[in-house]
């Protein structure tokens, strides 16, 4: 009877054992198990021929010196298990100088010293001493072959512990049965067995005893829920961006609509609608305005009305669309012939007042005079020969827009009587 040595912790030494086993079965040699207590012990036994097997052993060069070891029958990773709250670790460099903890006499932490130089090493009795050193954060994180994590992860004191990363493939845990140095026959025996025996039948034992808890904060279900409704809502914060740019848009293309159709129309209100002049309510604004100005900042201010000469004669002979045209004739005369700063208006009919800022009685008398010319001269067809009166007037203190107005219309009405076309300067007549 060989007596297989058990590693107690280990979910792998089950399988291990079913290995025995099948191994038993099959060749028809006895093993009895005997629990170890851990790794070292088991090794320990081994070494003093307390056990025969010591299955889900690692070779190592040291170990090669006092055991046989038969050719691997499973490759296990070997991985990083973090409190779960840590982020995953892809690289152990990203966390190379944290503490780890890891399972006394494991073989593999002089390779990771040498890989990793920055890491720093604490050990335990055992891997699950290792994974509790991490639990109560005493370590960073703990190395340890995944199939040993697997069966301790069931155990409810570990609950805040998850997988955060993989060693890579250089760290795997390559599991071996190992026998006492003093018994070729059985190493070769179990040496031929674990040769002969079909992968996916050790696979079977291995699977059994292992339950698996991987990283469980990265479930992907739930990321591509989470990614799935930023994804909705950035689209529909998208898509209502435009529909309010779009809708901004077209306020802003109404507002400057709105603008525009008001412009016209305050241009419309104020503009005489056949001769494209101030219209009466302007220039009576204007008027208004000029004076004040005059008053307070002791300008003189000066305006001539002006009537076109028997402008009915116009209409009866040559008809009312002619005046008409006549009409706005007369008054592009009068506008290109005028200062910038002088404003002309259609006072009614065919009367039109101009008012000449910063301009006396005499300076204006010539203006009109120059005006009166011009329109002599004019040609007018098929109207005959147009002429204009004019009476110029002086804004003094005292003067209201209703006095300033009689004393030019009278100075017109002077012009009339002396004959027409003529300029009149209310107290001072020209002519
Ligand atoms: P005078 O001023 O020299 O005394 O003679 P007048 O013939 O110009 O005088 P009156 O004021 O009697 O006639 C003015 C005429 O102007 C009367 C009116 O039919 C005409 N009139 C007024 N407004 C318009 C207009 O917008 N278009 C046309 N075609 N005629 C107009
Ligand atoms: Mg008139
Ligand atoms: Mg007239």
């Amino acid at each position: 009877m060989l007596v297989v040595c058990s590693v107690a912790q280990a979910a792998g030494s089950n399988a291990s054992i079913d290995l025995v086993k099948l191994i038993a079965r099959d060749t028809g040699i006895y093993f009895s198990a005997s629990p170890a207590y851990s790794w070292q012990q088991g090794l320990a036994a081994l070494f003093n021929g307390d056990c025969d097997i010591l299955p889900w052993a690692t070779k190592t060069k040291q170990r090669q010196k006092q055991m046989l070891f038969t050719r691997p029958y499973a490759r296990i990773s070997r991985v990083i298990v973090t409190r779960k709250e840590q982020s995953f670790i892809a690289r152990i460099d990203d966390v190379g100088h944290k503490v780890f903890a890891t399972e006394k006499g494991n073989n593999i932490v002089n390779q990771l010293k040498k890989r990793y130089p920055r890491i720093q090493i604490v050990y335990a009795e055992h891997t699950d001493d290792a994974l509790k050193l991490v639990s109560e954060k005493k370590a960073f994180a703990s190395i340890a072959s995944l199939y040993s994590v697997a069966s301790l992860f069931n155990s409810s004191e570990l609950e805040d512990l998850k997988i955060g990363g993989v060693l890579p493939a250089e760290f795997d845990d390559v599991v071996t049965l190992a026998t006492r140095r003093d018994d070729p026959l059985l190493h070769q025996i179990l040496d031929k067995y674990v040769v002969s025996t079909d992968a996916e039948e050790i696979r079977g034992f291995m699977n059994r005893g292992a339950i698996f808890i991987y990283d469980s904060s990265i479930n992907y279900l739930k990321i591509w829920l989470i990614f799935g409704t930023i994804a909705i809502i950035f689209s529909i914060m998208l898509w209502w961006n435009r529909h309010l740019t779009r809708l901004n848009n077209q306020l802003e293309k109404t507002k400057i609509e709105l603008q525009k159709k008001s412009k016209e129309l305050e241009v419309l209100s104020i503009t005489d609608s056949l001769t494209n002049t101030y219209n009466r309510v302007k220039i009576d604004r204007v008027f208004s305005r000029e004076i004040t100005l005059s008053e307070r900042y002791k300008h003189v201010l000066s305006i001539f009305m002006i009537d076109i000469d028997y402008f009915k004669n116009v209409n009866d002979t040559c008809g009312h669309w002619v005046g008409d045209q006549v009409l706005v004739k007369f008054t592009k005369v009068l506008k290109d012939n005028l200062r910038s700063n002088d404003f002309l208006g259609r006072w009614g009919g065919e009367e039109f007042l101009v008012i000449c800022p910063s301009t006396s009685l005499k300076e204006t008398g010539l203006v009109a005079e120059k005006l009166r010319k011009i329109i002599q001269e004019t040609d007018f067809s098929p109207a005959k020969q147009i002429t204009a009166s004019f009476g110029v007037a002086e804004w003094k203190a005292g003067d209201s827009q209703e006095s300033l107005v009689s004393k030019a219309d009278y100075a017109m009405y002077l012009s009339k009587h002396k004959g027409r076309n003529r300029v009149t300067l209310a107290d001072n007549p020209l002519k």
